[in-house]
Parts: C-alpha cells; structure tokens; sequence
C-alpha cells in the first residue's frame, strides 16, 4: 500500500494565470535552443499552510488571479440578499479631556452584537 507521503505533493504550481510570463532568471527552463518561461513552484510548508500562499509565488500572481476569475467565484458564492447581525441600541458616549491649551471632547458610539438574538 502506497504511503500518504507518497501520494500528497510537495509543491503547487502558481495559480497565477501569466507567472510563466513574468520576466525573471528563476522561471527559465529548457536546453539551449528551446528556452521557456515556466510557472513558479509554490512550495508546500508550514509557512503557507492554510492560507492563500500555498497557490500563488507573489501578490500580483495572486491577485491576477482574482481579477481573471472573480466573475467565476460570484456565481459560486452568489450574494442575492443582505445579511444582518443583531445588535442593541448603539450607546452614544460623550468623552471630555482638559487640556493645558483647554477642553476638547468626543463622542464615540457602543455597538454590541445581542446574543439573544
Ligand atoms: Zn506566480
């Protein structure tokens, strides 16, 4: 029976859909005569474990990506309603400092999710 370790692989190609276009020395592969640019090899580590990084090089693979199929993610994942969070009654507070050069104050405004809810 073949091991897990066998089966899983250690890299993921750039997701990036022009990383084989991107002019660096790391990219070029091939004998002389028949030179490519070839998409980065996404090691797979503890660093980029559960995120995003385990399929992209860089951010601007990463995010060509997004912008090539964010259409494609929309019609997945639609959002036809909005969503709610239920909160109290937001708490309006009046904050006053005295200052050498006088008195200065703020309002901020509490905001708590209801539980009961
Ligand atoms: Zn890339």
């Amino acid at each position: 029976m073949e091991s897990e370790a066998l089966i899983m692989s250690d890299f993921n190609w750039c997701h990036g859909p022009k990383c084989h276009e991107e002019h660096t020395v790391d990219r070029v592969r091939g004998v002389k005569g028949s030179k490519v640019l070839r998409t980065r090899k996404v090691p797979q580590n503890k660093w980029n474990e559960g995120t995003k990084w385990r399929y992209f090089c860089s951010r601007g693979c990463m995010e060509q990506f997004l912008h090539f199929n964010l259409d494609e993610f929309i019609r997945l994942h639609p959002r036809t309603e909005c969503l709610e969070t239920p909160i109290n009654n937001p708490i309006k507070e009046t904050h006053t400092h005295d200052y050498s050069w006088g008195r200065h104050s703020y309002t901020t405004t509490k905001i708590e999710v209801d539980e009961t809810r």
